[in-house]
């Protein structure tokens, strides 16, 4: 019997966090036949190959995706368009064309002119990730419970766009299918501002001159180290993040600026009544969030409490 969201040849361009939880996911539950991957650097195949989860790392793109069903391409977005063009005149016909970018416009954008019509080409976003990055970092229970967005563009072979919904399901993910630009308008709220905020806030207390680095630092539990953990993920991914998602980044911002401005003119005119309503709607959302299993309800996300010595 097949197992559903089986491939009997997958090629994984890029093994990183998202690469290598593809990777150990697809092991673990039986829906790869052959895994065959490639990374950039020499570095980072060495490590592949110690590794010992997929069949063959490779440093040839083109080789990697010859007679593939399945190719995922888990690089940075601005790397996408380029290694597409790459990789069009080798890919089997009939394969299925896929990507994890977090933002889907550009990514269609890129690659789609590239790819000949005889494969299909089906992009998808798993919204599920950590701030680490490389070789190491991935594990097979990344997927569990996320979700992951298909964007696949009109006229796409429905049974193509089917096998890949199964695929990340025997992975855990739930699936949902949108248009890029309603995903990238969805995403620059959930996810691209609230980092950009971290960035910023981290960025803004390492400047401060009245309060000193190691203040900062010591007294981190207050809220700041929470938006650290975000401020720390991949800068060459997060640069290309904000660059192809512009618009709609710019424009979540504006209103959240907005936002601000009102919360900042409730505080200077001592408008208890706007903030403690205000404060109580975000806290609705919090446990609304909780409600639907996308976060833990265990307190302070579940860090475990420090133990009292007896002495
Ligand atoms: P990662 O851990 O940094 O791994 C990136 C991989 O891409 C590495 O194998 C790297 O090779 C390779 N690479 C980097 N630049 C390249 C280039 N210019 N050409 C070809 N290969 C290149 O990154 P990741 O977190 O897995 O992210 C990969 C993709 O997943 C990104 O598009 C990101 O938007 C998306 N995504 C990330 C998350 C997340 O939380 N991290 C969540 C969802 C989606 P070397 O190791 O040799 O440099």
């Amino acid at each position: 019997m097949t197992v559903a969201g089986r491939f009997e040849r997958i090629a994984l361009i890029g093994f990183g966090l998202i690469g290598g939880s593809i990777a150990r996911a697809a092991r673990l539950q039986g829906v790869a036949g052959e895994i065959v991957t490639t990374a950039r650097s020499e570095k980072t195949r060495a490590r592949v190959a110690e590794l010992g989860i997929v069949d063959r790392v490779l440093a040839s793109n083109a080789e990697a995706v010859k007679d593939a069903d399945l190719v995922i391409l888990c690089i940075p977005v601005g790397a996408c368009g380029p290694v597409a063009e790459e990789i069009a005149p080798h890919l089997k016909p009939g394969a299925i064309i896929s990507d994890v970018g977090s933002v889907k416009g550009a990514i269609v954008r890129d690659m789609a002119p590239h790819l000949p019509a005889n494969v299909h080409f089906v992009p998808a976003h798993p919204v599920a990730g950590t701030e680490n990055s490389g070789p190491d970092s991935g594990f097979a229970e990344l997927f569990i419970n996320r979700w992951c967005i298909l964007t696949p563009p009109d006229g796409v072979d429905a049974d193509a766009i089917d096998r890949l919904r199964a695929f990340w399901a025997a992975l855990g993910a739930k699936v949902e299918i949108m248009t890029p630009d309603h995903h990238d308008r969805v995403l620059a709220i959930t996810s691209h501002l609230p980092h950009l905020i971290a960035y910023t806030i981290v960025g803004t207390a390492d400047e401060l001159a009245q309060v000193t680095e190691s203040e900062v630092i010591k007294f981190s539990a207050g809220g700041f180290r929470d938006f650290t953990r975000i401020a720390a993920s991949d800068p060459t991914m997060w640069r290309d993040i904000f660059l192809s998602n512009k618009d709609a980044v710019l424009d979540m911002l504006g209103t959240f600026t907005e936002d601000l401005s009102k919360l900042t003119r409730a505080i200077r005119r001592g408008d208890g009544e706007a903030l403690f309503d205000h404060f109580t709607r975000t806290r609705a959302i919090r446990r609304g969030i909780v409600d639907i299993g996308q976060d833990s309800a265990a307190a302070d996300f579940g860090r475990p409490l420090p133990q009292i010595k007896k002495s």
